[in-house]
């Protein structure tokens, strides 16, 4: 396996407060990493820095080169694509001319038709929909609107920000089979979940951020019956 993403000692500040403090996490080709953890723990800083909208210290390697002082845009058109925790669809435009958009970053516009094919084949709901407004959307559909909008764009590494947040469970359920079957793609997939059990089901990797630092790590297969986790995140189960 190759690695595909990794970070060293990132810290993430807002204005003196660290937010993120020296986290060094990495993800293979065609894993799907998850991190968890509580509300407020750094996770969404954690991906703006990836994606380049917050600056960091430490280092960032994507596909073997140092990402660390590239544009959001230098990032995108390397194949590195964000979902953000609240999706920020275009609700007055259709759903076709949402996925479209997503695709805005490719120069070879040859492949566009066929990739919108290959979402609709994914999303069938998507393709029945695809004239309605985004906005007039439920939520589980939104969601999909979102990961078929950045499948548009082709990504290598797709980074997910709490994409089960305020869906239903079984709507969740699906939302993490579709996950899966990407990694069956070849996507890579970095998910920050507070939903941690959806999460390491889904995963082959996990690691626990608290406060800003990563406090524990490994397999999702071994997280999951950690008993440390299981009281702290897993609903006792
Ligand atoms: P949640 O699951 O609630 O979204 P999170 O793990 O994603 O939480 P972050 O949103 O990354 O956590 O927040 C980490 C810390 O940084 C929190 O203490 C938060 O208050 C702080 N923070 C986030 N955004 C800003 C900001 N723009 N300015 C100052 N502090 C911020």
């Amino acid at each position: 396996m190759s690695e595909m993403f990794s970070m060293t000692d990132v810290t993430v500040c807002y204005d003196n407060v660290e937010a993120v403090r020296n986290v060094s996490l990495s993800v293979e080709e065609g894993q799907i990493v998850t991190v968890i953890g509580p509300n407020g723990a750094g996770k969404t800083t954690l991906l703006m820095a990836a994606i380049g909208l917050l600056a960091s210290r430490g280092r960032m390697v994507f596909q073997g080169g140092d990402i660390g002082k590239m544009s959001v845009e230098d990032r995108v058109e390397r194949r590195l694509c964000l979902v953000p925790e609240k999706r920020e669809l275009f609700s007055d435009m259709s759903v076709a001319d949402n996925l479209l958009l997503g695709s805005y970053s490719l120069r070879d516009r040859s492949g566009v038709q066929t990739t919108l094919d290959e979402v609709y084949d994914r999303f069938p709901r998507l393709k029945e929909r695809q004239r309605q407004a985004a906005g007039t959307l439920s939520g589980g559909e939104r969601q999909m609107l979102a990961l078929g909008r950045a499948l548009m764009a082709k990504p290598k590494l797709l980074m997910l920000d709490e994409p089960s947040l305020g869906l239903a469970p079984l709507i969740v359920r699906e939302i993490f089979r579709t996950i899966a079957s990407l990694r069956d793609l070849g996507v890579s997939i970095l998910l920050v979940e507070q939903n941690a059990r959806a999460a390491l089901e889904t995963a082959d990797y996990g690691y626990v951020l608290e406060t800003g630092e990563v406090v524990q790590s490994g397999p999702a297969k071994d997280l999951i019956h950690d008993p440390r986790l299981i009281t702290a995140y897993l609903g006792g189960h």
